[in-house]
C-alpha cells in the first residue's frame, strides 16, 4: 500500500500537472492498493482528472472531524463516505501537534468510519522520546485508541516517528522493522478480532530511500508527504515496490 498526502499543498493546475506526470511515469500492475489524499477541497478535481484507466489509484481523505453540524471548517465522515473516499489519515502528528488532538478525539473519528472506509492510524514518537527510548511506550499509548474496536480488515497502521517527518532524517530499516512488529503484535493483541494490520512506514521517503525500507518483511508500504507532491517521484516509488513485491 503506498499512499500520497498532500497535506495543505496543491492547486487546480499542479494537479493536473501531478496526473499527467504520474500517468507517463507509473507502470500499471496488479500491485498495492495506491491511494492519494488530495486536501478535501480538491477530491472532486482529483477524481475528475484522474484517468480512468488507472484503476487501482484511489482517493482518500487526509482527515475527519469527530462530528458533523455546528462545526465551521470541517469535514465529516459522511461527507467523506458521500464522495467514495476508500480510506482517511486519522492521528496525522500534525493533527495532533497544531489542533491539539488527543487520544479520546482520534478514538471518536475512528468509530465514525471503522469498517465503512479504511482507517489509516497514524503513530510515532517525537524526537525527545526517541532519545528517552520510549518509542515503544509512546506507541503503546497511542494505540489504546483501537481497543476492542472490530475492523473486519478496514485497519492500516502508518508508523510516523515525528522527527522525520519532513526532516530528511529516518530511522535505520532495521529499526523501523523492528517497530514495524511491534505494532502489528500490539494490534494484535488489542482490536476485537485480533486484527494484524499493514503497517506503512511514514517520514522522508523518497525515490532515492524507499527501496531500503520496502525490503523489509514487516513494511508493508509507505504513508509519503514532500515526494508526493510531485506525480513523477510518487510513480516511482510505486514502481520500485513493485519491483520488489513481485520478485
Ligand atoms: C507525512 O507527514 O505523513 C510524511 C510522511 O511526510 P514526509 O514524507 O514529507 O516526511
Amino acid at each position: 500500500m503506498i499512499i500520497a498526502n498532500w497535506k495543505c499543498n496543491g492547486s487546480k493546475s499542479m494537479i493536473s500537472e501531478w496526473v499527467s506526470d504520474f500517468s507517463v511515469n507509473y507502470i500499471e500492475t496488479n500491485g498495492p492498493f495506491i491511494g492519494i489524499a488530495p486536501p478535501s477541497i480538491y477530491i472532486e478535481n482529483v477524481l475528475a482528472n484522474i484517468p480512468t484507466k488507472l484503476t487501482g489509484v484511489n482517493i482518500g481523505s487526509q482527515d475527519i472531524d469527530t462530528s458533523s453540524g455546528a462545526r465551521t471548517g470541517a469535514v465529516s465522515s459522511e461527507m467523506i463516505l458521500d464522495y467514495g473516499c476508500k480510506f482517511s489519515i486519522i492521528g496525522h502528528s500534525e493533527r495532533r501537534q497544531f489542533y491539539n488532538e488527543r487520544n479520546d478525539d482520534i478514538r471518536r473519528k475512528i468509530l465514525n468510519i471503522a469498517n465503512k472506509t479504511l482507517t489509516i492510524l497514524c503513530v510515532g514518537e517525537t524526537e525527545e522520546e526517541n532519545k528517552n527510548d520510549l518509542t515503544k511506550d509512546v506507541l503503546k499509548k497511542q494505540l489504546e485508541v483501537i481497543e476492542e474496536i472490530d475492523f473486519n480488515d478496514s485497519l492500516v497502521i502508518a508508523y510516523e516517528p515525528v522527527w522525520a517527518i519532513g526532516t530528511g532524517n529516518t530511522p535505520t530499516p532495521d529499526n523501523i522493522n523492528e517497530i514495524h512488529k511491534f505494532i502489528k503484535d500490539v494490534v494484535q493483541s488489542t482490536t476485537r478480532n485480533s486484527e494484524i494490520p499493514l503497517v506503512l512506514y511514514g517520514g522522508s521517503v523518497n525515490e532515492d530511500n524507499a527501496e531500503n525500507f520496502f525490503k523489509e518483511e514487516f513494511v508493508d508500504g509507505a504513508l509519503i508527504g514532500g515526494a508526493s507532491l510531485n506525480g513523477r517521484q510518487f510513480a516511482n516509488i510505486i514502481n520500485i515496490y513493485n519491483g520488489i513485491n513481485s520478485k
